[in-house]
């Protein structure tokens, strides 16, 4: 079981909401603070460990430079991404570049930065060293196919479209030596928001046999092994998180008897989570605009699937918890739907509720990772506000909401009339 919490009291909330209006995003820096020194700590008992904030989970600088100040480097796979870690003041090895179909200016930021470059083809050396010229560190994206199984939101290794084969992955490397490249590392990012440990815990072991086998075969000695992100957080009250302690123990287990035991070792193990960082410390508030019954009772909030496409796009749950309502009977079933003109909308399906009324708040858990981050400008929506609870109580506002402006900023009006005037 997963207690749904708020970061501070409802009457709190209620002030900011007076102070900024509905819908917003709201982030607690103690909570995610406390979460990445557990995260740390978990897996202190390997040599080198690193966790690489994975920046498309929430890629607000503010929440990365709280991250920073913890120990973490940024995960990026863009060249906005890039931009995001270099205005934090990251560079060098704590950035990983893990991109895919990658546009070379996206290769030039990221050696620029000095970045840690882990290709997803074989294709991607040769063109790498083409326009850049290739880094004296380098990393492959490996990807097991069949050997291993995924999960929902991220597919079959097999049909993913990611990474390299095995056989791949020597090749590369052999090929990577021959054209210069001292240092090297592996990468893999195989499942998303899976709860079960132990697949973390194949990964790893997946991965130090297989750096045992570089070692074998190329006599090849890497100096990290990334084992990506995907630990999943319980969006479901019913839900229990992933025993980090358990995980970073056994982690810390296998990588003696199959790191350091065959003097591979010392190498740094990473690891590139976004959701399990922030996401439970990620609240989305928002306001009750309308009611309607027709066949079913509807619930229309002030948020759409602009601020969170998570439901929409996965099915996926989100706990709700309504202010003021402590006590009252969930004896309602509601749709709860945003205002976006696709029926798939919606926050919550036959979800019961106490009753409601317009002007309720409503409280959108785990919002903090994969939330405001997917939004998107369909059906001319414009993403909310995000603010930040910080550790000394105050909330301040880290991204405004987007404005018509924004919305109209790509197109030129200036010749528009001409066009229909002859
Ligand atoms: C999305 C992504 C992550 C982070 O995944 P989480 O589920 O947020 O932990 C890490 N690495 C890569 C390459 C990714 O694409």
């Amino acid at each position: 079981m997963t207690e749904k919490i708020l970061p501070l009291s409802e009457e709190k909330l209620r002030a900011a909401v007076e102070k900024f209006g509905t819908p917003f995003h709201l982030y607690d820096e103690q909570g995610i603070r406390l979460n990445m020194r557990r995260l740390l700590r978990a897996f202190s008992g390997l040599p080198d460990f690193k966790e690489y904030f994975s920046v498309k989970a929430a890629p607000n600088p503010y929440l990365m430079q709280i991250l920073c100040t913890e120990g973490a480097g940024a995960d990026c796979s863009s060249l906005p991404e890039l931009i995001l870690a270099e205005k934090v003041g990251l560079r060098g090895s704590e950035i990983v570049f893990s991109s895919n179909d990658t546009p070379a200016e996206e290769y030039r930021k990221a050696m620029e930065l000095g970045a840690l470059i882990n290709l997803d083809d074989l294709s991607h050396l040769p063109f790498l060293r083409e326009i850049c010229g290739l880094p004296e560190i380098i990393s492959f994206r490996y990807n097991p196919g069949p050997a291993r199984q995924g999960n929902a939101i991220i597919g079959r290794p097999e049909e993913a479209k990611y990474g390299v084969s095995k056989e791949q992955l020597f090749a590369g490397f052999e090929q990577a030596r021959a054209w210069g490249v001292k240092r090297f590392g592996i990468h893999t990012m195989l499942i998303s928001n899976e709860l079960n440990p132990d697949y973390f815990i194949d990964t790893a072991r997946m991965m130090f046999e297989l750096a045992g086998e570089l070692f074998a075969a190329l006599g090849l000695r890497l100096e990290f092994i990334n084992l990506g992100g995907g630990v999943g957080i319980p969006y479901r009250p019913e839900e229990n998180p992933v025993d980090l302690e358990y995980l970073g123990r056994a982690t810390a287990d296998l990588y003696a008897e199959l790191i350091a035991g065959p003097g591979l070792g010392p190498l740094r193990v990473a690891l590139e989570c976004g959701r399990m960082v922030t996401g439970p410390f990620g609240w989305l508030v928002t306001t009750v605009r309308h009611k309607k019954d027709i066949y079913k009772q509807y619930i229309g909030l002030d948020a759409c699937m602009a601020d969170l496409m998570r439901p929409a796009l996965y099915g996926a749950y989100h706990h709700i918890t309504p202010l003021g309502k402590t006590g009252a009977p969930y004896d309602r079933i509601y749709d709860v739907t945003g205002s976006l003109c696709e029926n798939n909308d919606k926050f919550a399906v036959d979800r019961p509720l106490p009753f409601l009324e317009r002007g309720d708040i409503l409280v959108v858990h785990d919002t903090g990772a994969h939330g405001h981050a997917m939004g998107f400008n369909y059906n001319g929506k414009l993403r909310s506000k995000e603010l930040l609870l910080g550790s000394d109580g105050e909330i301040r506002q880290i991204r405004r909401a987007e404005t018509l402006d924004d919305y109209f900023a790509t197109l030129d009006f200036t010749s528009t009339p001409s066009l229909f005037s002859t």
